[in-house]
C-alpha cells in the first residue's frame, strides 16, 4: 500500500466532476487500499479518489475510533433518499486542513453502491455516518464543504490556504 500526496485546496483538479467505475478490478483494490492508507497517516475520517488525484467515483469511510479498523467502500454511490431533517456537524477536511466550519446536511441517507468486491449494496446511514458520506459524495461532484459558506468567509478561508501552499512550496524549493 502506497501513501499518496493530498491535493489542498486552491486547486482546479478537486473542482473536476469524477467518472463512473465501469469495474472494480485489482486496479480499483489497489486505488482503494492506498485511499485508505492516505486516510490513516493523515489522519482522517473519509477521503473521496479525486483527493489523491483520481476523478473516478470512490470514496472510503472509517469512523472507528479503537485500534481495530473498519474501512467502509464506496464505489459509484447513489443517494436513493435522503431525509428532510437536517443535523449540523463541524466539518473539516483533508483538502482544507486547519479549517473548520458548522454545516448542515440531511440526518439520514439512503445509498446504493458497489463495495470492494464489486458486489451491489445499499446502505442507510444516520448521523456523523450520513453527513460524512454526503460530505464525500459532493467530492465527486467537485464540490467542497466551504462552497457552503458565505462569499466572505469561503474567500477568507481559500486566501489563507493558497498563502499556506505558497509557503511550504518555498519550503520544498
Ligand atoms: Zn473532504
Amino acid at each position: 500500500m502506497t501513501i499518496r500526496k493530498i491535493l489542498i485546496e486552491p486547486d482546479p483538479f478537486l473542482r473536476q466532476v469524477s467518472h463512473e467505475v465501469e469495474k472494480v478490478d485489482d486496479e480499483i483494490r489497489k486505488l482503494m487500499d492506498d485511499m485508505v492508507e492516505t486516510m490513516y497517516a493523515a489522519p482522517g475520517i473519509g477521503l473521496a479518489a479525486i483527493q489523491v488525484r483520481v476523478p473516478k467515483r470512490i470514496i472510503v469511510i472509517d469512523l472507528s475510533k479503537d485500534e481495530k479498523k473498519e474501512p467502509l467502500y464506496f464505489v459509484n454511490p447513489k443517494i436513493i433518499v435522503k431525509s428532510k431533517n437536517n443535523s449540523t456537524y463541524e466539518e473539516g477536511c483533508l483538502s482544507v486542513p486547519g479549517q473548520f466550519a458548522e454545516i448542515d446536511r440531511p440526518d439520514q441517507c439512503h445509498i446504493s453502491y458497489l463495495d470492494y468486491n464489486g458486489q451491489k449494496k445499499e446502505l442507510k446511514a444516520e448521523g456523523l455516518l450520513a453527513t460524512c458520506i454526503q460530505h464525500e459524495m459532493d467530492h465527486l461532484e467537485g464540490i467542497l464543504f466551504i462552497d457552503y459558506l458565505s462569499k466572505l468567509k469561503k474567500n477568507f478561508i481559500v486566501k489563507k490556504l493558497s498563502k499556506q501552499k505558497k509557503a511550504l512550496e518555498r519550503i520544498v524549493v
